[in-house]
């Protein structure tokens, strides 16, 4: 035997509901044979599911969500590190030194990376230097 909370849509009644099996509730409805004691309505349906069943969805989302995130990470870490071994770290001097490979051609075998602010990206952008934004992750672990 399976019990159900069933609701009616028409009057908003809701009232448990015994049955041999889940498929026999299936079968009722489907033969419109379900109907609310109230007001005698075949708008009769199962109610939510149990918040247990809700919560474990929410939770598995979750999950995969922040796999997501890891992972992204990873890989944006991967990229740092990347850049790290390849190019020349200019911290805050990041729009100076950019121009100054720009300008007086500096045969520079390194790229260049550091921070610059959201101005000084737009100018350079303006004076035909290429700058690529990509997020930083810090890494406080290692
Ligand atoms: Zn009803």
């Amino acid at each position: 035997m399976i019990k159900y909370k069933l609701a009616c849509k028409n009057c908003n009644l809701t009232f448990d509901s015994w049955f041999a099996t889940s498929n026999e509730y299936e079968k009722l409805k489907k033969k419109k044979l379900l109907n609310c004691h109230n007001c005698n309505s075949r708008e009769v349906d199962k109610t939510v599911m149990s918040p247990k069943i809700i919560n474990y969805g929410f939770n598995e989302k979750l999950k995969e969500k922040s796999q997501n995130i890891k992972n992204i990470k990873k890989t944006l870490q991967e990229y740092q590190k990347f850049i790290k071994n390849n190019f020349k770290y200019v911290g805050k001097n990041f729009a100076y030194e950019a121009r100054s490979i720009h300008y007086n051609d500096k045969k520079e075998q390194k790229g260049i990376y550091g921070s610059a602010s959201k101005k000084d990206l737009k100018e350079l952008k303006e004076e035909g230097i290429d700058a690529q934004i990509i997020p930083w992750v810090e890494n406080k672990s290692n």
